[in-house]
């Protein structure tokens, strides 16, 4: 049964909350100028009917506290639930980002105590944690690098990057109003250094690398390329999405990088995809670190405060100072996990993503094979001839209870699966997945019809996707 939208539900005069009549005289009521005529257009209905119809919609959402969720790139990993213990803390849930900084000093500790944790997990001198999200970290990183060039002069024009990227490297580049030029990648899946010599001059602002690449694999020869981008006075960026497939081993700031984005999200299990809010800090080398967002959280004589005094900052790019209870949840696993347990992490991701590959890299096809990190690309164009797409796998996965791997990126391989298990799955999991997956492409050689019209057990039926991008329905 579809459920109704809540205004539906409405029935005139019903109540949520029930008061006693107020016993005592009447006081300090708004002036009659500022109360509204009509009341307003609230659906009126009863607590237990609020309380169930969102029970029942909470239902219906697939997330990870309910199943695998192999979407590539977005390291869907369990999130801690000590993690939202902690982001509930009288003291940080109730306190107000206007409140002078002598009142809130244990809050602005956990910033100064998270920036340095990032700095030492990745190898860079300073961090800001204002940008809300990863492409929010690629902007602002961008910013950084137009402001630094130019300070040298010339803020020059180009920004290359990958054909595997993801699609906010891109973007961001163009906002930042730099012409964003695509790198070829290899027969091996990595950046082709012939193709970036040819495009390396002294208008190249910098190369945005992802690393390890979408394709789940370690750019291997990161320190040549990063020579050859410094050598004509580029900067090296490193999208740091992929960060939980290096952390406790490799360090970007060690490998050349100069500015990065994380996405506190992905590596550090915070909730995100509809499940809340990210974040995506940005940590820099120290010659970059004049041009960071303010304010900064700065420590004078054992207080903490916030700055505003650095003349060439790139300014604010977030209301307040970033999302600060993804901050809390953040730092709270990285506590937990400690230098050993963050290397467990890469260590498990990386396993897991392998383990995986093998078990299906022959029943589909691997277009970039060798050992990956955290994740693989596999290829569902052989299913053509059965008139099967990706797109009808991915649906009739959600027959069987699992979230579709992500489909169709990176653009470089036809009809992409992209998979990443995580560290968080157990082996009977990736197990059942994987026979799942082989029971589908039987399912598309025999039955093709069936994956056509999947999927048949969700709350609804397959949807027309462009449709419901491009012609919005937001109002009852
Ligand atoms: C997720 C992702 C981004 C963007 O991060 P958001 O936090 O979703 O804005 C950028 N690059 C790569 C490789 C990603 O996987």
């Amino acid at each position: 049964m579809p459920e109704k939208l809540i205004i539906e539900l409405s029935k005139e005069g019903r109540k949520g909350y029930s008061l006693p009549e107020l016993d005592v005289e009447r006081k300090g009521e708004l002036p009659e100028k500022l109360l509204r005529k009509t009341p307003p257009e609230l659906p009126e209905v009863s607590e237990n009917e609020v309380v169930r119809h969102f029970v029942r919609l909470s239902g219906m959402n697939y997330n990870v506290d309910r199943g695998f969720y192999p979407l590539g790139s977005c390291t869907m990993k369990y999130n801690p639930k000590i993690n939202e213990k902690l982001a509930r803390l009288e003291g940080f849930l109730n306190i107000h980002p206007l409140q002078p900084a002598s009142t809130v000093q244990g809050a602005l500790k956990l910033m100064k105590t998270l920036e340095n944790l990032l700095a030492r997990i990745s190898g860079f001198d300073a961090i800001s944690l204002q940008p809300a999200a990863g492409a929010h970290g690629e902007l602002t990183s961008m910013m950084i690098v137009r402001r630094y060039h130019e300070k040298q002069g010339n803020p020059r024009k180009y920004v290359l990057i990958p054909d595997s990227a993801h699609g906010t490297n891109p973007a961001s580049v163009t906002i930042s109003g730099y012409i964003a030029k695509q790198i070829k990648s290899n027969e091996y899946g990595r950046v082709d250094l012939e193709d970036l010599k040819a495009n390396l001059s002294e208008e190249v602002a910098a190369f945005m690398v992802t690393n390890p690449n979408t394709l789940g694999l370690f750019e291997t020869d990161i320190i040549e390329i990063s020579k050859m981008v410094h050598d004509v006075g580029g900067l090296m960026y490193m999208d740091g999405a992929n960060l939980n497939a290096l952390v406790g081993y490799i360090r970007p700031g060690d490998l050349g990088f100069d500015v990065m984005h994380f996405n506190l999200h992905k590596t550090f299990s915070t909730p995100h995809g509809g499940g809340g809010p990210g974040s995506g800090p940005v940590g820099v080398k120290k010659f970059l670190e004049p041009f960071l967002p303010v304010p900064r959280v700065v420590e004078k004589d054992g207080k903490f405060e916030l700055s505003y005094d650095f003349p060439d900052s790139i300014g604010k790019v977030h209301f307040f100072y970033g999302n600060f209870n993804v901050f809390i949840r953040a730092l709270t696993y990285i506590l937990m996990m400690g230098e050993e347990g963050l290397k467990k992490v890469a260590e498990n991701a990386v396993i897991n993503a392998n383990y995986l590959k093998t078990l299906l890299e022959k029943e589909y096809t691997l277009p970039y094979g060798g050992f990956c990190m955290h994740e693989f690309v596999l290829s569902g164009k052989f299913l053509r001839k059965y008139r099967v797409k990706t797109l009808d796998v991915a649906k009739r996965l959600l027959d069987y209870g699992f979230h579709a791997p992500t489909i169709y990126f990176p653009l470089i391989v036809s009809e992409a699966l992209m998979i990443e298990p995580t560290e968080t799955e157990s082996r009977e999991t990736l197990d059942k997945f994987a026979e799942t997956l082989v029971k589908i492409k039987k399912e598309a050689m025999e039955n093709p019809d069936l994956l056509h019209s999947a999927p048949h057990n969700t709350p609804v039926r397959r949807l027309n996707e462009a449709k419901a991008a491009r012609e919005l329905k937001v109002r009852w």
